[in-house]
């Protein structure tokens, strides 16, 4: 680890002369002879010189720093980082998906039309829902669209609705995204016992509603009992009912939104249907809606009709496009292939299983951390730093020790609603020995901020970089070499 401290930037290891590369010279026409003299450039850009092995070692050094779902545990709640299997990588680089481009004629791309067009009807079935939609490429991208489909649909009714209902536990990018849409967003506070405050909804509808955004199970990873309630309450008031899917994992094959009462859903293929994901991009975030929306979908639509698919554009109602073409194609690929290894009953088992994983670290977690929902949890559970507080320590002091053990950190101070929150999201491809490890750590920590809580409090010691200070790392990134 010191070793790796200490390693040389890549700019303090350049000599002038020393090259990566070692081409043969070119034997076709310089180009610059075409370029004119004003845009060429006379200084050459200040790029490190290195040999080959030097550089080696300077990416190889570099994904050694990063951490991902191969290297650790890391459950982030919320966020699914469940193991991406490896045959989904091969299955998106086949010539026949890699090679293609989106303006050929769709006689050639049948195969690829195909999978998309599948997809939408396995996910659709999934959901519950009517139709899908792979344009949008995030979670918040699908919300996005779900909101002006919603917004499309009240207004073809001649109806001018303006709020969106967003429960107080509700995902950031859930408000932000009505916002952006233009709407006004009515928070309702959530039940002491995590549940939408059923009075607090009725007081919030009225003529004005446009939609009521939810996740369900909940931030809380708390499953909605009233859903059917609720999707009632909004429904009479002439308002529309928008799924959170980002919590599908908890799901799959055992209810749908669409039973539930939602008129749109979006999943994120990223988290449920294992494609990778972190560091903003790419991903996919389809969404599904029941039949009443359908006229408002983005274009093009894949229909198929004699056997054959076609891109139709010819849809005068819809809201257009909402992403270049398709959708993030290589991404839904992946998540199609890992659909087709798994199986209905496949899907079912891992969501069975995420809601196990996490009951087990529930379980063995809450004599020594706070569980301020101390009952029976879908895909995630919530511990806080409750108990450790009187030590001085605080649930980031926490979330950086476990750096040191080498686990990545649960999601921390999320939901908002809940003081020093630590939301831990196991996912269903973790062992039982794996969990295991992670819970002896986690009780470790507990029993160091009784015995010295400085360990804790002076964490990370172990990494490249120790503690940070992360509004000025947020707010004031330095992210240029200044030689
Ligand atoms: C991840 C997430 C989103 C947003 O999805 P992105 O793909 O990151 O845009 C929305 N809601 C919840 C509950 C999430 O966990």
């Amino acid at each position: 680890m010191s070793l790796r401290k200490s390693k040389a930037l890549i700019f303090e290891l350049s000599k002038p002369g020393r090259c990566a590369l070692d081409l043969p010279s070119s034997d076709v026409p310089e180009a610059a002879e075409l370029i004119p003299a004003q845009f060429l450039r006379t200084e050459l850009a200040a790029l490190p010189e290195v040999s080959q092995l030097d550089l080696m070692r300077h990416y190889t050094g570099l994904s050694e720093r990063n951490f991902g779902v191969d290297s650790g545990f890391y459950p982030l709640g919320s966020c699914t980082m469940k193991y991406n299997p490896k045959i989904n990588e091969d299955a998106c680089r086949l010539p026949g998906f890699a090679l293609i481009h989106p303006l050929q004629d769709s006689e050639t791309v049948q195969g690829a039309l195909a999978l998309l067009h599948g997809m939408e009807q396995y996910l659709a079935e999934i959901a519950g829902m009517d139709a899908v939609t792979m344009q949008p490429v995030a979670g918040a991208h699908g919300e996005l669209t779900g909101l002006k489909l919603i917004r499309a649909y009240h207004r073809h009714q001649g109806q001018n609705r303006t709020k969106v209902i967003v429960p107080d536990s509700a995902h950031g990018t859930n408000p932000a995204t009505a916002t952006v849409c233009g709407l006004n967003i009515v928070e309702i506070k959530s039940h002491p016992d995590g549940a939408v405050d059923l009075e607090a909804l009725k007081a919030a509808v009225g003529d004005d509603t446009a939609a009521l955004m939810l996740t369900n199970p909940s931030t809380l990873g708390l499953f909605e009992k009233n859903i059917k309630e609720i999707a009632k309450i909004v429904h009479d008031a002439g308002g529309l009912l928008y799924y959170d899917g980002a919590n599908a994992n908890a799901i799959m094959g055992l209810t749908r939104p669409g039973d539930m009462g939602f008129d749109v859903v979006h999943f994120n293929l990223h988290k449920t249907f294992s494609t990778p994901h972190g560091g903003g991009g790419p991903g996919s975030g389809p969404i599904g809606v029941k039949q009443a929306l359908i006229p408002f979908l983005p274009t093009p639509v894949i229909v198929k009709e004699n056997g054959e698919f076609r891109l139709d554009e010819n849809r005068p109602l819809s809201i257009g496009k909402v992403h270049s073409f398709y959708g993030n194609f290589g991404v839904i690929v992946r998540a199609y292939a890992y659909i087709r290894a798994m199986g209905p009953d496949g899907l079912k088992t891992s969501s069975e299983d995420a809601v196990l994983n996490a009951n087990y670290c529930l379980s063995q977690l809450k004599a020594d951390f706070y569980a301020p929902f101390d009952r029976f949890c879908m895909h995630e559970c919530i511990i806080t730093s409750k108990k450790q507080k009187d030590y001085g320590i605080r649930t980031l002091d926490i979330a950086k020790r476990l750096l040191d053990y080498g686990y990545h950190p649960p999601t921390i101070y999320f939901p908002l609603i809940v003081e020093e929150a630590m939301m831990i999201e196991p996912t269903e491809t973790e062992s039982k020995e794996t969990l295991d490890g992670f819970i002896e750590v986690m009780r470790r920590i507990a029993q160091e901020a009784k015995d010295d809580a400085t360990l804790i409090t002076a964490a990370p010691r172990t990494t490249v970089v120790g503690r940070l200070d992360e509004a000025a790392a947020a707010r004031k990134p330095v992210v240029k070499w200044k030689g």
